[in-house]
Formats: structure tokens, sequence, C-alpha cells
């Protein structure tokens, strides 16, 4: 990989023009615009394992594995041969099917809180899901949430939010009812007596917060907020859409020993494909129609091509997969943090199996307030350099990377290189 300027963006350009007329910021989701980096996005022809290819015919390393689901990494062979076959077979029914029972006793083989499950389309729907069966499970209306916590773009859940609308610098979205404001508490990460004497409905958390950055629970965290919401009636959601099966099998849940009331799942359960769930104990899924009264449908709901996705990629997550997730990003961390160290420049790294977060900032932020701390200047320079050595890392300061079972020495080593330059640049 040579230094310096080296991409062609004529195709990407000319794709982003006409984007702009038919879609809102040009893309379908805002963090794709590449806005808080200052630079246009990259359109993506096609992906290769650890690899994209974008329209002008660039190769980039990609971090950013569309923001998780692509643990096996671009096209896995297993994953592409299994989605096939189910398209072949009709792509969706209306009708139940064995793939969908088959994928939710895979989800409890490995979900310590697992023992039903209801697949959606998405982590926001689940996350939604998950907050009215709490409601209807405690008849209370409140929900405490974490700031710099995202759970989608759920109304009562986007204050205070990270993910994109950290990156745009949105506290809280226009369109969002008082009332349903009303019903959120907002509370810092990692401060046990911030939370309310009033128990709520249910205690909603990114158990690992990965979407201000990936920041650590303090240790005993996760046990207080088990214990707080044992005190108050509260149930405890941890949303593992990002950290479920992808940094241990069953989750932080199973790597932390603190078992939620309900899980709810995404990303990597559906292999890239659209599907997400919420799972918890049978007796709080009895609440779900038709079993019981609590409404939540779906017409795509167990999608056969996204249910094949995804039972094709939880086959590949054996004991070995972990030791490379957690292997590629740990030498990432410490190289990006070495990198920068020899230039001189203030950074640090937050690291677990299959996540990392390079941040501006001398020590890794424990609240989204810390988070917020970060040089984003630097991050956007770093990005831009980054991109144009053919690396893709996720283009906002309040977002994980993603190293997949495609990620190798080889990826890293082109990472670091490319990192060395660019830091000798800043
Ligand atoms: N929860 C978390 C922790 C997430 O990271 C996301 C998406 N990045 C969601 C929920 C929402 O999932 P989706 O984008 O599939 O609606």
């Amino acid at each position: 990989m040579g230094s310096g300027a080296r991409v062609a963006a004529d195709q990407s350009a000319a794709a982003y023009a006409r984007a702009v007329q038919l879609l809102p910021g040009g893309v379908n989701s805002p963090v794709r615009a590449m806005r808080s980096i200052g630079r246009d996005p990259i359109f993506v022809a096609r992906g290769e394992g650890a690899e994209l290819i974008d329209v002008d015919g660039n190769r980039y390393v990609d971090w950013v594995m569309s923001w998780g689901p692509l643990i096996a990494g671009h096209a896995h062979p297993d994953v592409v041969e299994t989605v096939s076959a189910a398209a072949a077979a009709g792509t969706s029914f209306g009708a139940p099917t064995e793939a969908e029972v088959e994928l939710a006793a895979e989800v409890v083989e490995r979900v310590p809180s697992a023992e039903m499950v209801r697949m959606t389309s998405s982590g926001t729907e689940a996350s939604m899901s998950a907050i009215r069966l709490a409601r209807a499970a405690t008849g209370r209306d409140t929900i405490v949430k974490f700031a710099g916590a995202y759970h989608g773009h759920v109304d009562g859940l986007l204050a205070d939010a990270g993910s994109g609308l950290a990156t745009q610098g949105i506290p809280a979205s226009p369109g969002v009812t008082a009332a349903q404001a009303a019903d959120t508490v907002v509370v810092p990460w990692n401060e046990p007596d911030a939370l309310p004497d009033t128990g709520p409905a249910a205690v909603i958390c990114e158990p690992y917060p990965a979407n201000m950055g990936l920041v650590a629970p303090d240790e005993g965290f996760l046990q207080r907020l088990r214990d707080y919401a044992d005190a108050t009636g509260a149930l405890l959601i941890f949303d593992e859409v990002i950290t479920g099966f992808r940094v241990a099998p069953g989750g932080v849940q199973e790597r932390e020993g603190v078992i939620p009331d309900i899980a709810v799942l995404g990303k990597v359960i559906g292999g890239g494909l659209p599907a997400a769930a919420y799972a918890a104990s049978s007796d709080l899924m009895s609440w779900i129609a038709p079993a019981g009264s609590v409404y939540q449908a779906g017409t795509l709901s167990g999608n056969p091509i996204a249910t094949a996705a995804g039972l094709a990629t939880l086959r590949l997550l054996d004991a070995s997969a972990y030791q490379r997730l957690n292997a590629v990003a740990s030498a990432l961390a410490a190289g990006l943090r070495e990198g920068a160290r020899t230039a001189d420049i203030a950074v640090s790294t937050a690291s677990t199996t299959g996540l990392l977060t390079l941040f501006f900032r001398e020590r890794p932020p424990r609240n989204y307030a810390e988070a917020r701390e970060c040089d984003l200047d630097a991050y956007a320079a770093f990005c831009r350099g980054m991109l144009e050595r053919g690396i893709y890392p996720p283009p906002s300061q309040f977002e994980a990377w993603f190293p997949s079972l495609a990620h190798g020495n080889e990826h890293v080593e082109r990472t670091l290189e490319a990192a060395r330059e660019v830091f000798a640049e800043l």
C-alpha cells in the first residue's frame, strides 16, 4: 500500500450527486454520509472477505463490516450458499418454517437469559418490543436508559442517544412527543447513584456500550444494575444487538455472569440480512401474542433468507473463531496505540473480543460526557487519511470497529502501516 492520496472518486462522486436528489442526505442511514469526517460517502460495488471494493475500483480493508452483522466477513461462501438455496426455495411465506425454530434453538442454547425467542426484522423493532413487554409485565411506564447508548430509533429512546445522533450532535429528535420523552429517564453510564429512587418498568442498557465508541462497564456496575432492578421490581434489559454472539457465544451476559430479564439481539443473528430478536424466560415471553396479549408482529419476521443467513453465520462461530476475533482486536488496538505514541499523538483504545475503538483522548472514556471530549477534528482527519490509503475505519468517533473472521494479520498490518503514515501527518 503506497503512501499519500491514491483513490479515485469519480464514480462515487457521481453516484452521490444523484443520491442527494433522491435520498435525504444521499443515504438510507445517517452515519453512511461521512459528514462528521468532512467528506462525501464512498459508494460500494461489492465486498470480498475483509475488503470492500468501491464503484471506482478502489479496495479498502473494511473495519465497519456493515456495523456488525458480517462477523464472517463479506460474502462468506457458506452464507452465500445457504442464502442462495433459501432464496431458491421461496423468499417469504407468512407462515412458520422449521428454520425459525432451529434458529431459536441456537439462540436459547447460547444466550443464558433466553428460554423463548421472538424474531423481528431490525434491532429497533426488537428493543421497542422488549420495552412494550417490560411495561406490560410490570404495569409501569418509565424506562431508564443511559446517555450515549443507542437502542435503535424508537421514539422514547432517542434522548441523549449514541451512534448517528452522537455523530450529528442531536440531543433529542424533533418529532418525539413530550409524553414519550417524559417516560424516559436518562442517566450517565457507570454512575450507579444516578439511578432514580422510584423503580421504572425497565432499565435498558448496552452492557458493553458501543455506540459512544466502546466504553467498558466499571467493575461491578452491571451487577449493580441487576441488584437495582431486583430491589425496585424493574426488569433489566440488555441490548446485545452489537455484543450478542460477538464478544462471546452468549454475549456480555455470559462473559460477565450478569443475567438480564430480556435480551435484545440483532446484527450477527441475521448474518447480513434483516433479522433481530428479543428473548427472555418462557414466563415473560408468554405475554407476547398470540400466546398472550402484548401485540407484536411483522410481515417479514423470521424471513427464511435472513434466518438461513443467521444460522449459517452462527455455525461458523466456534471456540477458535472467538480466539481470532480477540487476537485481531487486541493486535489492532495495541498497534494503533503504538503508532500514535511514536507520533506523539494522544489516543487511547478500548477493546474486547471482536470490538474496539480508537479514541482521540488520553484515557478511554468512562461515559458519554467523556467520550464527547475526544478531539473530533483529529478523528476526522485520521479517517480521511486512512480512507485515502485504502483503509475504511468507522467514519465516526462514536462507533466501534468490527473485526471479522475474514480479518487476518495481513489486514492488521496494512491498517497499522497506513495509520503510522496518517499519525505522522496529523
Ligand atoms: N441496539 C444497538 C445496541 C445498536 O447498535 C443498534 C444499531 N446499530 C440498534 C439497537 C438498532 O438496530 P437496527 O439498526 O437493526 O434497527
